[in-house]
C-alpha cells in the first residue's frame, strides 16, 4: 500500500519506521553512541554524530513527524525553543523584518522582542484575526510571517487561511507554531505553511517527562535549518528521541480523548455561576469558534478561565483542587493548572500582559486523560 494515502492513526505507528526493521526489532532500538565509524562521508554535516542530528533515532522519528504533518522533511531538536530560535535565525538575516502574531508563547515573545534586535532583525506584531491590517505593516525587507495555531493562554485562533494566502501573495515564508493543536487536530504543513514548529514537550510526547522540539518543512529548508542547528548545538539525545518516539505513538488516542473531555469541562465551567468567563474555542461564545471549527479536527485540551472574585477566588480555587496538578506546561496525561501571570507569562511586564488580556487571576487548564466526571466533580467542590 502507498504509505502517503494511509490515515493519520496508521501513519503514527508505521510512517518513517526502518524497512527492513533493524535486526527485526519491532520497536526502534536506541542508538546510544555519540559517534559512528567513519564511512567515507564527504561533508561535515554528514559525519554521523549526535550533535549533527543524524543518528538512526533522529532520522526515523523526523520522518515520522514530517509524515504526520503532511510535510516533506523534519528535524527534531533539544526543545521547542531550540526549534523556534534556530529556525528564526536560519530564515532571518541581518536587515530582515518579521511579522509576528501579537500573542506569542512567552519564550518566543521574549526572543522576538529582546534578542532579534541584537542580530539586526526587526519585527512588527500583527493581529492574527485582522488580515486587512497586515499589508500596512509590510516593509520591503519583510521576510516571514509567524503565527501560532492556538495562542496561549487565551486560546485565540488566528486566521490561518489568510496567513498562508498573505505569505504567498507577498513572497513571505509562512511559519506556524502548531504545538497546541498537534497534528491530530491540525496538519499545518499539509494546509500550506512553509515551516511548522512544535514543542514536542507537550502533546506529541504527552507524558510530561522530557523536553523536545520539531521542525517540519521542505527538504531544502530542513537541510538549511539542520545545518544551523548543527552549529548552534540544540540536538536531542538519542534516549530522549526514543522516549519521544514512544510517546508519539499514542498521540491520536490522547488528543481525541482530551478534545472530548475539555469540551465537557468548558461547558461545565461556562454554566457555573461562580465562573466569570471561559476561553475555549469549542464554545460557541468563543470569538474564534467558527474559524476553529472550520480549520481543526478538534478544539484541543487547553482552556483558560476567570472566576468571579478575581485573584482571591482564583487562589482559593487552586488550593482546594485535589486532582489537577499545579504546574506549568501542558499537553500531558495529567491535568495541569496554572496562573499564567506567575508562570508562562511572568517574564512579561504586568501592564503589557494586561494589554493582551492576561489578568493576574486568569487560570489556565491543560486537560489530561483522567475521567472527565472526576475532574468536573473536583472543580465543582473547589468552586463551592
Ligand atoms: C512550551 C511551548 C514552547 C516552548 O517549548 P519548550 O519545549 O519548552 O522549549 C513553544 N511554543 C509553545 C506554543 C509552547 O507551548
Amino acid at each position: 500500500m502507498k504509505k502517503d494515502s494511509l490515515r493519520l492513526e496508521t501513519k503514527i505507528i508505521h510512517a518513517g519506521e526502518p524497512e527492513p526493521r533493524i535486526n527485526g526489532a519491532v520497536s526502534m532500538p536506541i542508538f546510544q553512541t555519540a559517534m559512528f565509524e567513519y564511512a567515507e562521508e564527504t561533508s561535515y554535516h554528514d559525519v554521523r554524530y549526535i550533535r549533527l542530528n543524524n543518528t538512526p533515532n533522529h532520522i526515523v522519528l523526523s520522518q515520522k513527524l514530517a509524515a504526520l504533518e503532511g510535510g516533506e522533511a523534519g528535524q527534531i531538536t533539544a526543545s521547542g525553543m531550540a526549534a523556534i530560535t534556530t529556525t528564526l535565525l536560519t530564515v532571518l538575516k541581518t536587515g530582515d523584518h518579521l511579522l509576528a502574531q501579537n500573542c506569542l508563547y512567552g519564550g518566543t515573545h521574549d526572543f522576538v522582542t529582546k534578542d532579534l534586535e541584537g542580530f539586526g532583525i526587526s519585527y512588527d506584531f500583527i493581529d492574527g484575526n485582522d488580515p486587512d491590517s497586515w499589508a500596512s505593516k509590510l516593509k520591503p525587507n519583510t521576510k516571514a510571517i509567524y503565527v501560532e495555531s492556538i495562542s496561549n493562554p487565551l486560546v485565540q485562533v488566528a486566521d490561518l487561511k489568510a496567513t498562508v494566502k498573505f505569505a504567498r501573495e507577498h513572497n513571505l515564508i509562512s511559519m506556524i507554531d502548531n504545538t497546541f493543536t498537534s497534528p491530530v487536530n491540525f496538519r499545518a504543513a499539509e494546509f500550506g505553511f512553509d515551516i511548522t514548529l512544535h514543542s514536542c514537550t507537550k502533546y506529541l510526547n504527552g507524558h510530561s517527562d522530557l523536553v523536545a522540539g520539531a521542525i517540519i518543512g521542505t527538504g531544502a529548508m530542513i537541510e538549511k535549518i539542520t545545518h544551523k542547528l548543527n552549529h548552534l548545538g540544540g540536538c536531542l539525545d538519542p534516549h530522549a528521541v526514543f522516549l519521544l518516539h514512544r510517546g508519539v505513538k499514542t498521540v491520536a488516542l490522547r488528543v481525541r480523548y482530551q478534545n472530548e473531555s475539555a469540551l465537557k469541562i468548558a461547558q461545565f465551567l461556562n454554566s457555573h455561576p461562580k465562573v466569570a468567563k471561559v476561553n475555549y474555542p469549542g464554545l460557541e461564545t468563543h470569538p474564534h469558534h467558527k474559524i476553529a471549527r472550520e480549520l481543526f479536527a478538534g478544539f484541543g485540551g487547553m482552556m483558560s478561565f476567570e472566576l468571579k472574585g478575581g485573584i482571591a477566588a482564583a487562589s482559593s480555587f487552586m488550593k482546594k483542587l485535589t486532582i489537577a496538578v499545579k504546574a506549568p506546561s501542558l499537553g500531558g496525561v495529567e491535568t495541569l493548572i496554572t496562573l499564567p501571570s506567575k508562570t508562562s507569562h511572568a517574564g512579561i511586564l504586568k501592564e503589557d500582559r494586561e494589554k493582551i488580556g492576561i489578568s493576574d487571576s486568569l487560570i489556565r487548564l491543560s486537560v489530561g486523560i483522567e475521567a472527565t466526571e472526576d475532574l468536573i466533580a473536583d472543580f465543582e467542590q473547589a468552586l463551592e
